[in-house]
């Protein structure tokens, strides 16, 4: 259900591994406006797992060379890395671009606007509802939980100007932050950009009594990099609002159904991420989906897997947004950004970088495995299926690891207790497990140390 990223994809890769698919999205108004985004070029690994990447590259979206932003005061002019571009899409074209291929991989598009009633009367084994905000099974039945302090909505104007931008790459997406909120701006066209600016609809001085277009030149006088680049450019459509206030559903799964995309979480349109995310929640859709058809007994399984992996994603994002959030607040007490931002929790990189410094130093290695390691079988995601494997597990990491980096920890852990130093164990592991990077093998074995899988007298 849906016709954005997360329903296209999971349709697409169903279809093109033999599946039965129909996908019914809401029919197409020409009286809704469309929702400029910007997809960073970290999408294409997507595209290219779908196969639709010529698709997209042909569909004539402008392509963006980066950022330019001007975020807690200081301005960051930031290109994509050398070689790489991402696309300036609108949510209907990228859409139409998505749906075709659908149908090429043999799946049937209809459009409908459904109700949670007629999509648990089809005669179907599974529901994917990627429905978006609207969210037809996700509202019922998955108990949705706004985020405490994250109410933003965005306002959305196009505006035309003759003559080149004042900017230093008019392919960019723009971002700015001010006292009230933020604002950001991407290309639509040749001669035209859009120009939003997000606000807490709760504590911004909004400009009270007057109509959105007040409400929304207000905000914009109020930056001083997007308002000087505005100056002198014509408004032509819009504003038009759009709730982007984050949520996640605490059920994501049923009997017969999954959430899939922004109708099982919502993150904030300042990590540009909205449509990877969805392509990514809509792979793993397909993959529960294609693991559970295959072997019923493995649905719980798969379904658990595709929940706990959508929850992890949705926690990793809100912890980039507000570690992002808390760096731009030109006001921090601000109402606005004091309820938004909060420090990102520390990494264990220092511990890893000491152990590896200790492994070095040391001419015998003597290592050996931590009392309560133990391995367990545990689902693990391969591109079509969620299978289970042996996996290291320790009470801090129930859910288990198997690989760093590349390096098989299982196998690690098991070979290096007789070990009697780094290299001699390097050549052991390359002999059981073939080919690998030498740096990446020495950041799995300081990582299995600082972790305390593996212990250094
Ligand atoms: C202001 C704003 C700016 C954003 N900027 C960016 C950005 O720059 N980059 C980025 O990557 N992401 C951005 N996002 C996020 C991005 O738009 C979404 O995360 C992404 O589109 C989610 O994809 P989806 O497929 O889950 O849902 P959607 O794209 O919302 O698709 C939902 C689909 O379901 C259909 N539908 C709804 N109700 C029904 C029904 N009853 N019956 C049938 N079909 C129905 C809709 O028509 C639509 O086709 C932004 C979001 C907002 C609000």
């Amino acid at each position: 259900m849906g016709g954005g990223p997360a329903a296209a994809t999971a349709a697409r890769l169903l279809a093109s591994w033999g599946r039965d698919v129909l996908l019914v999205a809401r029919p197409e108004s020409a009286d809704e406006p469309e929702l400029p985004e910007s997809l960073t070029p970290s999408c294409r690994k997507f595209f290219d797992l779908m196969g639709i990447s010529s698709a997209i590259e042909g569909a004539g979206f402008i392509p963006s060379g980066g950022h330019t932003v001007w975020w807690g005061g200081a301005q960051r002019v930031e290109p994509f890395a050398e070689g790489q571009h991402g696309w300036q899409v609108t949510t209907g074209r990228l859409s139409r671009v998505m749906l075709a291929a659908v149908e090429a991989a043999g799946g049937r598009v209809e459009r409908a606007s459904l109700s949670a009633d007629d999509v648990l009367g089809w005669p179907t084994r599974v529901r994917i509802d990627a429905t978006g905000r609207a969210g037809v099974l996700a509202r019922p039945f998955g108990r949705r939980r706004y985020e405490p302090g994250h109410r933003t909505v965005a306002l959305i104007g196009r505006w035309r100007r003759s003559g080149p931008w004042p900017l230093p790459d008019a392919s960019h997406t723009l971002l700015e932050s001010y006292a009230d909120g933020w604002g950001w701006s991407v290309p639509v066209g040749p001669d035209t950009r859009a120009l939003a600016v997000m606000v807490d609809p709760k504590t911004t001085q909004l400009v009270k009594g007057e109509g959105a277009k007040a409400v929304y030149l207000a905000e914009i006088a109020k930056m001083e990099h997007l308002a000087a680049t505005f100056r002198g450019s014509d408004l032509v459509s819009g504003p038009s609002g759009w709730d982007a206030s984050m949520y996640v559903a605490d059920q994501m799964t049923g009997d017969g159904w999954l959430l899939a995309g922004d109708a099982n979480a919502f993150v904030d349109p300042l990590s540009s991420a909205g449509v990877k995310k969805a392509m990514a929640s809509g792979w793993l859709a397909a993959v529960a989906v294609n693991t559970a058809l295959s072997d019923p007994s493995m649905a719980p399984t798969a379904y658990d897997f595709f929940a706990a992996r959508e929850r992890a994603t949705y926690t990793q994002f809100l912890t980039l947004t507000r570690q992002f959030l808390l760096d731009g607040a030109p006001a921090p007490d601000h109402p606005f950004w004091a309820d938004r931002g909060a420090p990102a929790p520390d990494d264990d990189r220092a511990a890893i970088t000491a152990a590896w410094d200790r492994l070095r130093a040391t001419s015998t290695l003597s290592l050996r495995a931590a009392p309560g390691l133990t391995t367990a079988m545990r689902p693990a995601l391969t591109e079509r299926a969620i299978v289970l494997e042996e996996r290291l597990v320790t009470s801090l990491v129930p859910d288990g690891v198997r690989y760093v980096d590349g390096v098989d920890v299982v196998r690690l852990t098991r070979l290096a207790p007789g070990a009697a130093d780094v290299p001699r164990l390097f050549e052991k592991y390359v002999l059981d497990s073939g080919p690998t990077d030498l740096p990446a093998f020495a950041k799995a074995l300081a990582t299995a140390v600082a972790r305390g899988w593996l212990i250094a007298p």
